[in-house]
């Protein structure tokens, strides 16, 4: 639209849209608000809205996934929680927390150093996707109990893994963010679900995704009403085994050319290896990322999941300063 376009020929454009039995979704920004049009368009209805009062063009988005593009939204989508904003310009979010919760004392005590340190968000499986059927799956919803309460005790805002179609209402009631994990990042119904909740995802990359599927994942939430969705690169799988994924670190900048969506990191579950975390994390946020998510348990050789792959408290504070000095130092560019 027209800078200054005005509500009436916005609302025009929408019945006229909707005439049509077509859906309209309205990215409403300082500079210009962008009308995206949905559905099976018939080759007049270019020329059919470019006639329409208010109209600056008419921008047929060619590629597969659409609400979740610059071309429909250049400027960049920031998530806020609580004081925190992810996204933008902002300051890289640093999410931090067990793997898996195993106890009250294990959470308690990691959300206070998390909180300590000044990161910004705590995560924390409750119902874990384990590859093996025997290995610890997590508490469920005493786990999310757990989490929701060290959560309030230390106001820090809370990320947990959604699994199923039917726990994500339960799921919501107790945290702040969901995740949608690699292994379920193609499960549609899942998506779809996340599309109707009120409250961020926190999409991981499928280990074997393209950009497009990745995009197109997150264009089930967005499509089914849900703005708040987060992507996380959290590696891929390659020829290499010497790590246990490959981080596509130029998932980074690409991700953000596309996409007006925040894009954030997890160095933990790509490396599978604790000395990893901190150079990976430090590149991450020196290559753009909006933030990263990483695994810090009390006594990671005891831990109950992704053992290797978690810090100390006493190595996670020292990246958090190493993370900070990059920051300073990005922000002086
Ligand atoms: C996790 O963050 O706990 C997790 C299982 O991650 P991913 O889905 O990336 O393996
Ligand atoms: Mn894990």
């Amino acid at each position: 639209m027209k800078h200054n376009s005005g509500s009436e020929a916005i609302e025009k454009i929408q019945s006229h849209i909707l005439g049509h039995g077509l859906q309209y979704h309205v990215s409403q920004g300082e500079e210009r608000t962008v009308i995206g049009i949905v559905g099976q368009i018939f080759p007049e209805l270019k020329e059919e809205i470019e006639r329409l009062p208010g109209v600056l063009e008419v921008v047929l988005i060619s590629k597969s996934y659409k609400l979740s593009t610059r071309e429909f939204k250049p400027q960049d989508t920031t998530i806020t929680i609580g004081d925190t904003v992810i996204g933008g310009k902002n300051n890289p979010v640093i999410i931090a927390g067990p793997c898996a919760i195993e106890s009250e004392k294990q959470v308690m005590d990691t959300a206070a150093i998390v909180k300590e340190s000044g990161s910004h968000i705590l995560r924390g499986g409750a119902f874990k996707p384990r590859t093996s059927p025997y290995s610890f799956r997590g508490m469920g919803v005493q786990g999310l109990k757990l989490l929701a309460k060290a959560g309030e005790t230390y106001d820090i805002p809370t990320v947990t893994e959604v699994m199923a179609v039917e726990d994500i209402g339960m799921v919501a009631s107790y945290a702040d963010i969901l995740q949608i994990g690699t292994r379920s990042a193609q499960n549609f119904n899942l998506l779809d679900a996340a599309g109707k909740i009120n409250k961020p995802i926190l999409l991981k990359r499928g280990f074997s995704s393209t950009y497009e599927e990745w995009l197109l994942a997150a264009e089930y939430i967005l499509s089914g009403g849900n703005e708040q969705v987060i992507l996380c690169e959290r590696g891929i799988r390659t020829f290499e085994t010497g790590t246990r994924f490959t981080l596509d670190i130029t998932a980074i900048p690409v991700i953000k050319k596309l996409s007006h969506l925040p894009v954030i990191t997890d160095p933990s579950h790509s490396t599978g290896s604790w000395e990893l975390v901190p150079p990976i994390s430090l590149a991450s946020i020196a290559a753009g990322a909006h933030g990263i998510i990483v695994d810090v348990h009390p006594n990671p050789s005891e831990a109950k999941c992704d053992a290797a792959q978690a810090l100390t408290f006493k190595r996670f504070k020292a990246m958090v300063k190493e993370i900070n000095i990059v920051t300073a130092a990005l922000n002086k560019i």
